[in-house]
This record gives C-alpha cells, sequence and structure tokens, in this order.
C-alpha cells in the first residue's frame, strides 16, 4: 500500500512538472506573418536620423514591438538565398533566379506536418516570381510533401515581377478571410527594383510605400477577430545594398559590406513587449526557429537561435 501511495506521489510530482514545462511555452500566438521588404539599406529606413521614409515603422509601429537594430543577413546577400535563409533556417548558396529549391525544409513544411492542418494554413504571397521555390525542396525525405500554396508574381503563377500593390491586393483577401492562413510569408519588391533601375527618389518613394503597407497590414489584423491579439507580425528584410562608395553603392547589393548584410527586424504581437529594442546582433536564420518555437512545431534543421527578447519566457 506504502509503495503505491509513493509511486502516486512521483506521477502526481511528475505530471505538475511536465504541466508547468508546457504552460512555459504557452504563447497567445497562433498566426505568424512574415512580411519581407526587399531590399532597403538600413541607412534609409531605421538608421536615417529623422526617419522621415518610414515613420511608420520608425515611430508608432516600433512602440508597438520589439525591434532588432543589428539584424544581419550572414550568409549571400540575394533575393532567393536571403528568404531561403528566412525560410529555412540556413545559409545556402542557391540561385538568385528561381531555377533551384532550397536544399532544406522549410517551415511551411514542418508546420503543415506538425499541425495536419489543410496545406492552405501556410501561404506565400509574393511580388517576385521566382519566390514560389520557397515552399519546397530538393532535400529527398521532404521533396514534394507538405508544400504550401504560393501567389507569387503578377499572375500568382510563379512568373515573372508582380505590382506590390497587386500583391498586397491577393495579402487583403487572405487577411480578411474568415479563415486566414496560420503561417504567411509576404515580399514586397518596389524598393529593390527602383534601386536596381538606379532612380533615387523612386527608391524613397518605395521605401515610404512600404512602410504603409506594414501598417496596414497591422491595421487588418486588429481589424480581424480571429487575428486580433493571436497574431505575430515580424517586419523584415532579404537583404541591404552596398554602401556608397561600394561597387555601385545603393543600386545593387550581393556582397559581404555592411550595408549589404545590415538588414532590420521588427516583431509585434500578443506575446512579444513593446517598446524594446535589442542591440545584441541577431539574425535571419533565428526568424524560422523562432516561429517553430512559438507555432509549437520542431525545426532540426534549422541553425538559428530563438529570439528571446521578442518572446520571453513566461
Ligand atoms: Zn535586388
Ligand atoms: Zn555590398
Amino acid at each position: 500500500m506504502k509503495s503505491i501511495v509513493f509511486l502516486g506521489l512521483i506521477a502526481f510530482f511528475w505530471s505538475a512538472k511536465t504541466y508547468a514545462q508546457n504552460s512555459q511555452t504557452n504563447y497567445k500566438t497562433k498566426y505568424v506573418f512574415v512580411l519581407v521588404i526587399d531590399g532597403p539599406r538600413y541607412s534609409e529606413t531605421y538608421g536615417e536620423p529623422t526617419c522621415k521614409y518610414s515613420p511608420l515603422l520608425c515611430d508608432s509601429l516600433k512602440k508597438e514591438g520589439t525591434f532588432y537594430a543589428d539584424f544581419r543577413n550572414n550568409g549571400p546577400t540575394y533575393t532567393v538565398p536571403g528568404h531561403t535563409a528566412i525560410v529555412t533556417g540556413t545559409y545556402q548558396r542557391i540561385s538568385n533566379s528561381g531555377t533551384a529549391l532550397p536544399k532544406q525544409p522549410n517551415i511551411f513544411q514542418y508546420y503543415l506536418q506538425a499541425s495536419g492542418k489543410d496545406s492552405s494554413a501556410a501561404y506565400v504571397v509574393a511580388s517576385k516570381g521566382k519566390l514560389d521555390v520557397l515552399v519546397n525542396t530538393s532535400h529527398k525525405k521532404w521533396h514534394n510533401q507538405f508544400v504550401a500554396p504560393t501567389y507569387c508574381g503578377p499572375n500568382g503563377n510563379g512568373l515573372g515581377y508582380g505590382r506590390d500593390d497587386k500583391t498586397f491586393a491577393k495579402v487583403t483577401e487572405l487577411v480578411q478571410s474568415a479563415n486566414p492562413p496560420q503561417l504567411m510569408l509576404i515580399n514586397l519588391l518596389a524598393v529593390d527594383v527602383y534601386g536596381h533601375a538606379n532612380n533615387w527618389d523612386k527608391y524613397l518613394e518605395s521605401i515610404t510605400q512600404s512602410d504603409q503597407y506594414a501598417a496596414k497590414l497591422w491595421q487588418m489584423i486588429q481589424d480581424n477577430p480571429v487575428l486580433r491579439d493571436q497574431t505575430t507580425l515580424m517586419i523584415t528584410n532579404d537583404h541591404g545594398r552596398h554602401l556608397d562608395g561600394v561597387r555601385s553603392g545603393f543600386v545593387n547589393h550581393g556582397c559581404r559590406c555592411e550595408g549589404c548584410r545590415h538588414i532590420s527586424l521588427l516583431v509585434l504581437g500578443p506575446d512579444t513587449p513593446k517598446g524594446v529594442e535589442v542591440s545584441e546582433e541577431a539574425e535571419m536564420i533565428d526568424i524560422s526557429t523562432t516561429i517553430a518555437e512559438i507555432l509549437h512545431f520542431e525545426m532540426p534543421t534549422s541553425k538559428g537561435s530563438n529570439l528571446r527578447a521578442a518572446f520571453p519566457k513566461k
């Protein structure tokens, strides 16, 4: 009899301990959206002393969340490799033309497998058609498994470059629906395209335009009762652009200079402290590791660390 009571006590304490561990990671977040603004240089966004080109992100939105001031792309500073690092948690040399699949599985695949949800629970909506490679992988075990739907490029078919207003219309449709995706990545291209076109004024205008898209997206989340108080929004970049004096300056990117490497991350959501600025370095591969933790799935192939300041343990 004594030993039964003893075993019962052990079972009680063990389950209490397990409960405590689980409740530690009981985040309010059920939806995660990642907005990637393609290719702005830090010196024209948060690094601009008066923040005049992105006044919303630099002020009202930043006060709502946790901001990583020293956020880095530590891999190849191009569009497809940058986005690949975000969704797989690994840096890899992958074609920037959309002709190859990432070598490692991505957050969408791991999430769909773990959650058992319909594939439309994950989504990639991108102005650049070539980004439809983000939902699949050449990894033997994962190739063509748990592939999320995409709407990439002007017609959503993975070809060409579309306008950001059209991309945002698709985002609006999904975010305002009764059943929004739980995990979605969005890419807006105008900043990058006008940079390559050597059009300084349009490049700056596009930074301001994407600032407004970010604010609109956050507002739409607040306006949807399904998403409000359950959604984390991460606003980041795939790469920066060369510093002035490095090669062609703002017109291009792709090297290891500070301008190409220094990007940014702003995290908004119900689990994230407001008005916090993190000065320690963090990097784009940390995004996938963090999403895996908050949405409760394992991502063994990701090499990132948790963005703990944005998601403190309770
Ligand atoms: Zn580019
Ligand atoms: Zn550079």
